[in-house]
């Protein structure tokens, strides 16, 4: 899986603000909680620091306790737990106001990171992530978000982040000031320069544990596309194969892993050093001030208390420092993405502007000297110069054997690429010059193996046109042209029957819900890619019939198949290499002598599948 940080031409001229300091800008959006949680983890934190103080005294009462007189020692007792106890509890009710308030801040801020994330690339064309790599986009959006924010939702607690800061610095003015010249030493320069050490290991520690995620994410993604391909695995038998290419991915994972695992060992263990280094320093030095009565036992009990929130402070913050190195690694990571994610998109908002009313388009297109590579391969020119014009309600039909284009024309035409040059117009406009919204609802795909979104058979269908209301009636007027209407009233909750991946329902129905789906928004261009044997006899009749049915009186741009709607087709064009070699209409381009398309006929068992009838 690759994570590493994209580059858009954009950055390049006009280096973007690092991208930490971009998401904490983003994150005091949210100042409103971010100001108050501030200031209570200040006020708890200052608490926090007046706690030693205040037990340094009970334990200085407790060394003169036995002679005191007893009623007026039960009275100062009393009085040091009440302040002891005010001390407790302002510091928890500032701990809660900080964390819920800044939780919510970082939850806020992070949603909004991943709502942009999602819908800038979703405006992309597919190009976009046949080059980014949809594990990469996928990961980002779902795993590299969800670790941001659970990293710092995991450093507010009291001994990590902004707090453990406050409270380490707090700690060590007191502590100094307490010892004196013979602590500051030890407070001053050796505690600090074990913490800068310890921290350093962990910042290290932080960037391993990064990659060692990264390649955990290709562990993901191995693992949800064999799930998701289990038929094939198991008709090829290929279990034991794929969990030693499995074994191969985890393989990486401990490599890098191993290099985090010493790293981690390093930061555990130094942080440790510093903490015994530091309790031993704080014991000589406490002891040497006592023997030269320098030091009373309650400014010793006050000291203990100091060292020890030292001690918790720093061992919390070199985890905080390790989760920043960590954050700061997917931040840059998420940041590029959304870099190239909006470069791409703004180039295609900025083309459509202007044509944001919605004239009643006719469905004329027209490709002229249309040229097109992919772009995750530049160098192989897929179509060389096609020229296609398609009349209001014709029908167009590409034949050709496999690899010669055929899908590369109606995927330039559904604007899931954009060409390299050339131009596509559906009544005279440029394509890319409409927006995306506009062009949708004139335009509609049906593919061979459509997908269904988790949800309702209904929802599904009303999916087709999102932003008037698709009605019961429409939606099932629509099932009704697209023959689904019968069974999916045969099904225990008809319209409202969930669909999801494990449904029992054929992939015929499956495709007449999508035929459905197409319907309900009425395009005026149809892009068909016919289904091929894959369905059985009965199931393929009613779907063949229901596309006949929502061809009628609309453009069509099919990927034929079978001869039956080839034959009824008003136009042939036969694609080879990219290009249109022979077009014409049935009759006239069976009767060429030599021609491809009356050769392809010939050998129709490698074209029209079996069971369409024969020609
Ligand atoms: P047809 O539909 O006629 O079978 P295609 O349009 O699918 O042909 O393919 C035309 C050429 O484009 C083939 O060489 C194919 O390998 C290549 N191709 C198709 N899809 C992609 C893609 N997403 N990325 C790179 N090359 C592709």
């Amino acid at each position: 899986l690759n994570t590493a940080p994209l580059r858009s031409e954009s950055d390049a001229s006009r280096q973007p603000l690092n991208p930490t300091v971009r998401f904490l800008k983003s994150l005091f959006a949210e100042w409103r909680l971010l100001v108050p949680a501030i200031i209570a983890a200040l006020f708890g934190s200052l608490s926090a620091v007046c706690i030693p103080v205040l037990y340094g005294r009970v334990v200085g009462f407790l060394a003169r306790a036995a002679s005191l007189d007893p009623v007026a020692g039960r009275l100062e007792l009393v009085g040091h737990t009440i302040r002891l106890f005010g001390a407790f509890m302002i510091e928890s009710a500032m701990t809660f106001i900080f964390v819920s308030l800044a939780a919510r801040a970082i939850d806020r801020s992070t949603r909004r990171l991943r709502e942009r994330l999602f819908d800038k690339t979703l405006r992309n064309d597919v190009g976009f992530f046949d080059e980014t790599g949809r594990s990469r986009i996928e990961h980002s959006i779902t795993r590299e978000i969800k670790s941001v924010r659970d990293t710092m939702m995991m450093n507010l607690s009291k001994d990590r982040g902004l707090r453990a800061i406050v409270e380490v610095f707090f700690s060590l003015i007191v502590s100094v000031s307490i010892t004196g010249t013979l602590g500051f030493p030890v407070f001053g320069l050796l505690v600090p320069i074990l913490s800068t050490t310890s921290a350093r290991i962990g910042m290290r520690n932080g960037r391993l544990a990064f990659n060692v995620e990264k390649k955990e994410g290709g562990v993901q993604s191995f693992v949800s596309e064999r799930i998701r391909g289990l038929r094939t695995i198991k008709a090829f038998g290929a279990e034991k194969r794929e969990s030693q290419a499995l074994g191969r991915i985890l393989d990486g994972v401990e490599q890098v892993s191993k290099k985090s695992t010493l790293s981690r060992g390093m930061t555990e263990s130094t942080s440790r050093f510093t903490i015994y280094t530091t309790m031993l320093s704080y014991l000589m030095v406490g002891g040497l001030l006592i023997c030269s009565r320098s030091l009373s036992y309650e400014m010793f009990a006050c000291l203990t208390g100091y060292v020890w929130n030292l001690n918790f402070c720093m061992a919390g913050l070199s985890f905080t420092l390790t989760d920043s190195a960590k954050l700061s690694k997917s931040l840059e990571s998420i940041y590029s993405l959304l870099d190239v994610a909006k470069s791409y998109s703004s180039d295609a908002e900025h083309k459509a502007n202007g044509t944001s009313v919605l004239p009643a388009y006719n469905g004329e297109v027209q490709f002229s000297n249309v040229y097109f590579n992919y772009p995750s391969r530049p160098d192989v020119m897929v179509l060389n110069g096609i020229n296609i014009s398609l009349k209001p309600g014709q029908m167009v039909a590409l034949v050709g054997s496999s690899g010669g284009g055929k899908s590369t024309i109606a995927a330039l035409l559904s604007r899931m690429y954009a060409a390299t040059s050339g131009r596509i117009t559906l009544d005279g406009t440029d394509i890319q010059s409409i927006p995306p919204e506009v062009y949708a609802k004139q335009i509609s795909v049906v593919e061979q193996d459509p997908i269904l979104f988790q949800g309702t058979i209904r929802d599904n269908i009303a999916y087709g046109r999102p932003d008037e209301l698709a009605d019961d009636d429409v939606v099932i007027q629509a099932a009704k042209e697209a023959n689904a209407h019968e069974f999916i009233m045969k099904l225990p909750d008809g319209y409202n029957t969930m669909w999801n991946p494990g449904s029992n329902i054929s992939g015929g129905q499956r495709q007449r819900i999508a035929i459905a789906r197409s319907l309900v928004k009425s395009p005026r261009v149809l892009i068909l890619d016919e289904a091929t044997s894959a369905l059985d006899q009965e199931s393929e009749r009613l779907v063949q019939n229901a596309l006949e049915r929502i061809m009628q009186n609309r453009t069509v741009l099919l990927i034929a198949h079978r001869l039956s709607t080839v034959q009824s087709a008003n136009l042939i064009l036969f694609v080879r290499d990219g290009e249109v070699v022979e077009q014409g209409g049935y009759k006239e381009l069976l009767s060429k002598e030599n021609g491809h398309f009356r050769a392809l006929v010939n050998s129709a068992s490698n074209y029209v599948d079996c069971t369409a009838p024969p020609f």
